[in-house]
């Protein structure tokens, strides 16, 4: 199933390129009362979302994908987990560019561990990013995005992709320079997930996943998710051996080669094997 958030926090499922609005699934919820647990409620409960997504979907209201705006499929999730260089050709590329790493050392994953992106950073495709430093560089890179939909601590690898709720597209728009990673891609803006949550059933394995992405047309990024340095299962275990993850955490996956600039007026396309592509635009 394909799961989506759109205008003013409605919920969608898409079915053959439409919208359909089942916002009344949400009616399954909890009420919840302060403190309100750290973790996305719809993530957390997904199942029985679905399940009443099933029984009202004959009587939802369709619409038109182009005539929504598109969420983040997650609202509010706990962490927004980095893996820095994860592809082998992202660092030969990172280690032979000044420009990208700042002589900052570039080490390989395993040293150099996870990162975090504040939540505040997080749109959907319906909104733009926005290039907050004119006078820096700004960078796009597109990633397999991982929802964890189960809480996991110290998980091994083989057991990892239980956890998992589903997948999206993911950019971690980037400032380069000498700060903390941390620091620089947590941006307004610079966190886009869309256009929405693929549930893991439907998506399947994510060893052999394609991704793409495209500035103004223009190939940009290429590459399959078989040449990752840590995999998806061994991403959630290296991470859950810090930090126990909850529903709704997302893990970025790492990008291939190819990041580059993007400025003000740049349209972002971004493509993912089985889950779709989103178009995202760049606004000063
Ligand atoms: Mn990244």
């Amino acid at each position: 199933m394909k799961i989506c958030r759109f205008n003013q926090s409605r919920l969608g499922v898409i079915d053959q390129g439409s919208v359909l609005d089942v916002t009344a699934a949400l009616s399954v919820l909890p009420a919840e009362s302060y403190p309100y647990p750290v973790i996305d409620a719809l993530i957390a409960h997904l199942d029985s979302v679905r399940d009443e997504i099933e029984q009202i979907r004959h009587e939802a209201r369709k619409l038109r994908l182009k005539d929504v705006k598109l969420l983040a499929p997650v609202a509010n999730p706990g962490k927004l987990v980095g893996a820095p260089v994860n592809y082998l050709k992202h660092l030969e590329e990172a280690r032979a560019q000044p420009e990208l790493h700042h002589n900052n050392q570039i080490e390989q994953i395993q040293r150099a561990g996870l990162f975090l992106k504040a939540t505040s950073s997080l749109i959907g495709p319906g909104e733009p990013v926005r290039i907050r430093f004119p006078d820096r560089r700004s960078d796009h890179e597109i990633e397999l995005a991982v929802i964890i939909g189960k809480t996991a601590d110290r998980v091994a690898a083989k057991h990892a992709l239980d956890h998992v709720a589903g997948y999206t597209i993911g950019l971690d728009m980037t400032v380069r320079g000498p700060e903390e990673r941390s620091l620089r891609k947590s941006v307004d803006t610079y966190s886009v997930l869309g256009p929405w949550l693929v549930t893991a059933d439907e998506f399947g394995s994510p060893a052999n996943v394609d991704l793409e992405l495209k500035v103004n047309g223009q190939m940009r990024q290429q590459a399959n998710t078989r040449d990752l340095v840590l995999t998806i299962p061994e991403l959630i275990e290296f991470a859950s051996r810090f930090y126990t993850l909850h529903p709704g955490d997302v893990i970025f996956g790492g990008t291939p080669e190819g990041v580059g600039p993007v400025v003000a007026g740049d349209s972002i396309q971004a493509k993912i094997s089985n889950i779709g592509t989103m178009t995202v635009n760049v606004l000063a």
